[in-house]
C-alpha cells in the first residue's frame, strides 16, 4: 500500500476511502448494485467491475484499508470469519494434508475443521500452540497449515509468531494467524512472519456488534489469487452495506482499542485477589506464562478477560448471569461490555473433546463504558 509511512490511525480513516471524485462525498458510498453497464462488450469502466460476487467499490475501499492496517499487500473481504476460515483452509488443503490447530481454538474453526473438514479426509491435530516443541511433534510429511490464534479463546494463552513462523516455513507449510483478538492495532502477524491473517470482523474491527464479517489478508500474490478464485467460486462476500458498516468502525479502530485495554486493565485489578476468584486469565499480568512473548508482540494486551471461580460451576453461572452493564451473550469485541459461561455457551460444542474448557470459568469481552460503572458491575454479581 501506497500509504505505508502514514500512522496506524490516518490510514483506518484514509486508505481506499478518497472522496468520491464524481460527487466529493466524504464517506466511500454504499454501490447497491450486483452489477455493472459495460462500454461494448467487455468494456468495463474504472476499477473493472462487472458482477458484485466477484467486486464491489464499497469491499474494495474495505479491503484496500485492511490490507493497509495489517500491512499486508492483498486483503480479501468475507461474509463472516468463518467464510475466510473456510477459503482459507480448502484452498491450502487437499484430502490426506494435515492442519496443525490450537488446543483452544475458536469453536467454530475447530467444529469446521473436526465435522466438515475431517469428511473431505482433512486431517487435523490440536496442540498447544505456548509450546513450540508440542507443535514441531505434531507436525506430520503432510502437515499444509500451522493455524494460530493468539492470544487464544477462551483462555488467553499466547503463542510466540516469529518461532511458529520459522517452524512452518522450516516444514513448508503455511502458517496462519487469526489476529481477531489482538487486531491490528495491538499485532501485526505478518510483520512477525505470518505468511496469512485472518479476522472476524464481526468483533474489534466493526466493533459495534452491529455486521457479521471476516477478512483474509497476505502479501503472497499466488496465495491471494486462489484465495480469491475460491471466495468467486463459492460465494461467501460481503454485501456493500456490511462493507460498509465494517469501514465505518474501523475508522475508530485504535481509539477503541486503547479504552478496551485501559478498562479490561481495571477490571483484572478488581477480580485479581477477589475472595471468589481463583484465576484471572489475562496475557498483561506478570504471572502470565506467555506474559514476555505477548509484551515482544503486542502493543497492549487487549479487552478479553477471563476468570475462574471459587464456587465452582454454579457460581460461574450465578455471575454470568448476575451482570447488568455486563450483557449475558456469545461474541466479543463490541463498544458494550458482555460476558459469558464458554463451557456452555460459546465452547459448548467442544465438550468432552481435548478442547473442553473448565466448567467454572467465565468469560468477558469488556468493553469501553465507564470503568468504574464496569468493575461496580462485576463486583456486585461477585457479590
Ligand atoms: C468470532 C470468531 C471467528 C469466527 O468469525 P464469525 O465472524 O463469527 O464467522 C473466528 N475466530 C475468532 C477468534 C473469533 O472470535
Amino acid at each position: 500500500m501506497s500509504d505505508e509511512r502514514l500512522g496506524f490511525e490516518t490510514r483506518a480513516i484514509h486508505s481506499g476511502q478518497k472522496p468520491d471524485p464524481r460527487t466529493g462525498a466524504v464517506i466511500v458510498p454504499i454501490y447497491a448494485t450486483s452489477t455493472y453497464a459495460q462500454d461494448g462488450v467487455g468494456g468495463l469502466r474504472e476499477g473493472g467491475y462487472e458482477y458484485s460476487r466477484t467486486a464491489n467499490p464499497t469491499r474494495t475501499a474495505l479491503e484496500e484499508c485492511l490490507a493497509s492496517l495489517e500491512g499486508t499487500r492483498h486483503a480479501l473481504a468475507f461474509a463472516s470469519g468463518m467464510a475466510a476460515t473456510d477459503v482459507a483452509l480448502r484452498t491450502l488443503c487437499r484430502p490426506g494434508d494435515h492442519v496443525v490447530i490450537p488446543n483452544d481454538a475458536y469453536g467454530g474453526t475447530f467444529r469446521l475443521i473436526d465435522k466438515v473438514l475431517a469428511q473431505w479426509g482433512v486431517e487435523h491435530t490440536p496442540v498447544d500452540l505456548s509450546n513450540v516443541d508440542s507443535v514441531r511433534a505434531a507436525i506430520r510429511p503432510t502437515t499444509k497449515v500451522i493455524w494460530c490464534e493468539t492470544p487464544t479463546n477462551p483462555l488467553l494463552g499466547i503463542a510466540d509468531i516469529p518461532a511458529l513462523a520459522a517452524l512452518a516455513r522450516e516444514h513448508g507449510a503455511k502458517f496462519v494467524v487469526d489476529n481477531t483478538f489482538a487486531t491490528p492495532y495491538l499485532q501485526s502477524p505478518a510483520d512477525l512472519g505470518a505468511d496469512i491473517v485472518l479476522h472476524s470482523t464481526t468483533k474489534y474491527l466493526g466493533g459495534h456488534s452491529d455486521v457479521v464479517g471476516g477478512a483474509l489478508l497476505t502479501s503472497d500474490s499466488e496465495l491471494n489469487e486462489r484465495f480469491d478464485f475460491l471466495r468467486n467460486g463459492a460465494g461467501a462476500v460481503p454485501g456493500p452495506f456490511d462493507a460498509y458498516l465494517t469501514l465505518r468502525g474501523v475508522k475508530t479502530l485504535a481509539v477503541r482499542m486503547e479504552r478496551h485495554c485501559d478498562n479490561a486493565e481495571r477490571v483484572v485489578e478488581a477480580l485479581r485477589g477477589h475472595e471468589k476468584v481463583t484465576h484471572v486469565y489475562y496475557p498483561g499480568l506478570a504471572e502470565h506464562p506467555g506474559h514476555e512473548v505477548a509484551a515482544k508482540q503486542m502493543r497492549r494486551f487487549g479487552g478479553m478477560v477471563s476468570f475462574t471461580c471459587k464456587g465452582g460451576v454454579d457460581e460461574a453461572l450465578r455471575v454470568a448471569a448476575g451482570t447488568k452493564l455486563f450483557i449475558l451473550g456469545e461474541s466479543l469485541g463490541g463498544v458494550e461490555s458482555l460476558i459469558e459461561h464458554p463451557g456452555k455457551m460459546t465452547h459448548a460444542s467442544t465438550a468432552g473433546s481435548m478442547l473442553q474448557v473448565p466448567d467454572d470459568l467465565v468469560r468477558l469481552s469488556v468493553g469501553i463504558e465507564d470503568g468504574t460503572d464496569l468493575v461496580a458491575d462485576l463486583l456486585n454479581a461477585l457479590g
